[in-house]
């Protein structure tokens, strides 16, 4: 796709006040493949301006209108699904196959959901002689990461949208020109001028704008920890609500009971998909000390057989940092059954698929987020040792729990402090909320529990 050189702020694509640039560069080949505008403070002001006005009339248009639109909007994104994955793939790096099924399908199926959820959600309700009326929080400044770019600005555009809310979009540097695109979706599917807009540019300068922007009601954020606490704790000093999608560091537990192969392969698979950049992957691998060398050997070759077939990580950064964490690994004396530290071709950020053995819960790569494609294999001794270190981490974003009975599976997920479980390789659910314990995030995102994020509660006494 072409890049835009505006911004989309009160429905028009409109000149960025300053003339700098943000180039997007192919993580495959490192050419640059477009330049977008580097927003700043008073280009923010402007979309958030535009929000606030357009504000009251989006609140008051009937949901099931607003569902239409969204409806509409859902098939501007199926008629563009192509354009979508080639955009992805360009600007991330995904294998296009990947793009097609993942980063295309997955925000046409959430669009979809809160199409149906507008119009069927009871934004009213009896309690004993009061009406609880749910309304919308207000302007909603979103701030999206690269890794998985249009799923996450539809996973909070298409809520707050639902719900009545007016949107200013900040995504990722890395990534905007998917995110032009749903721009252009947007407008062509209908939504009034001010619903929605968009400002590209640098975190520090237009991301750190928009949430500390006093016109914006709910700052909704996915990323690092690190920028995540920096935007707790000034959306706590304005009181403002705050909704956090942070880190993981997820663990695939494999109970001794459980099919070895089928446990070792879809894990594997989990955590070299989008070349390791998912903040729900499951990259510490439990299994029990006497079937841990048959998991290691598994997983050992299941990785290899990745070779050439796994796409760059995002930048030259995250290439370095990943490479990093994987010289640690050895360093601190973890066996590299699978990959390694060296580039496996130029050009491109390439990682080689990595495994890692003789794991232990006190090394770095075991306890902080790596993001990229590197697993570790963990051993425990029982039961009880598995959950102490399932839930060793600060985060709690996500995991697997395999077992030959679901039962079992399920009480051991029960008492995991996490908040997704995937049971045996259960499939992703576009309706189940997302979102983590501990230092994973605040707030969930999806279905009804997503929407309800959204919406803030009147109540009338009669
Ligand atoms: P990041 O925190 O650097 O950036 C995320 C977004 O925040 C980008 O749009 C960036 O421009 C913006 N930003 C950066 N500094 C800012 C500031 N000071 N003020 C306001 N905005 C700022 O993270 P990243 O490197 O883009 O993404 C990778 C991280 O995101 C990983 O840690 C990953 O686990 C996490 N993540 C979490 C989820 C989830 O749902 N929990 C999903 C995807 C990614």
């Amino acid at each position: 796709m072409k890049a835009q050189d505006g911004m989309y702020i009160d429905g028009a694509w409109r000149p960025a006040r300053s003339q700098e640039t943000i180039a997007v560069v192919n993580p495959a080949d490192e050419q640059v493949i477009g330049r977008v505008p580097a927003g700043d403070a008073q280009d923010v002001d402007s979309a958030v301006r535009a929000a606030r006005a357009a504000l009251p009339g989006w609140a008051a248009t009937p949901p099931a209108e607003r569902g239409a639109r969204l409806a509409a909007l859902r098939d501007v994104l199926v008629a563009r699904k192509d354009e979508i994955a080639e955009t992805v793939t360009a600007e991330l790096g995904a294998p296009l196959k990947f793009s097609e099924a993942v980063h295309a399908g997955a925000p046409i199926a959430v669009a979809g959901s809160y199409a149906e959820l507008a119009a069927t959600y009871a934004f009213e309700e009896k309690v004993g002689n009061s009406t609880v009326y749910l309304e919308p929080v207000g302007v909603v400044g979103a701030i999206t990461p690269w890794n998985y770019p249009l799923h996450q600005i539809v996973a909070k555009a298409a809520p707050a949208l639902a719900a009545g809310c007016t949107v200013v979009l900040k995504p990722a540097e890395d990534t905007p020109l998917v995110a032009q695109l749903f721009a252009e979706a947007v407008h062509e599917a209908g939504v009034p001028a001010g619903v929605f807009n968009l400002v590209t540019g640098l975190g520090p300068v237009a991301g750190q704008a928009l949430a500390e922007h006093p016109g914006v009601d709910l700052v909704s954020f996915t990323g690092s920890t690190a920028v995540g606490r920096r935007i707790g704790a000034s959306a706590g000093a304005a009181v403002k609500r705050v909704a956090l999608e942070l880190g993981g560091k997820s663990a695939n537990v494999i109970l001794p009971s459980a099919d070895l192969a089928k446990a070792v392969n879809v894990g594997v698979a989990n955590v070299m998909s989008n070349s390791g950049q998912t903040c729900s992957a499951w990259t510490r691998m439990l299994v029990h000390r006497d079937r841990y060398d048959e998991a290691v050997e598994l997983a050992a070759a299941a990785a290899a057989k990745y070779g050439d077939r796994i796409g760059p990580v995002v930048n030259d950064g995250q290439r370095r940092r990943v490479r990093g964490y994987i010289e640690k690994g050895v360093a601190e004396g973890a066996r590299l059954v699978a990959g390694g530290p060296d580039a496996p071709r130029a050009p491109g950020y390439y990682v080689r698929p990595t495994v890692f053995a003789d794991v232990t819960e006190d090394m770095t790569i075991a306890q902080e987020e790596i993001f990229g494609p590197v697993l570790t294999i963990l051993r425990y001794e029982d039961e009880e040792d598995a959950l102490r270190i399932a839930n060793g981490t600060v985060y709690g974003l996500a995991g697997a729990v395999w077992a030959g009975d679901e039962a079992e599976a399920v009480a051991f997920a029960r008492r995991m402090e996490t908040g997704q479980v995937d049971i045996n390789g259960g499939r992703f659910n576009p309706l189940a909320p997302f979102g983590g314990y501990k230092q994973s995030g605040v707030g969930r995102e999806l279905g009804t529990h997503g929407l309800a994020e959204y919406l803030q509660t009147k109540s009338l006494q009669f």
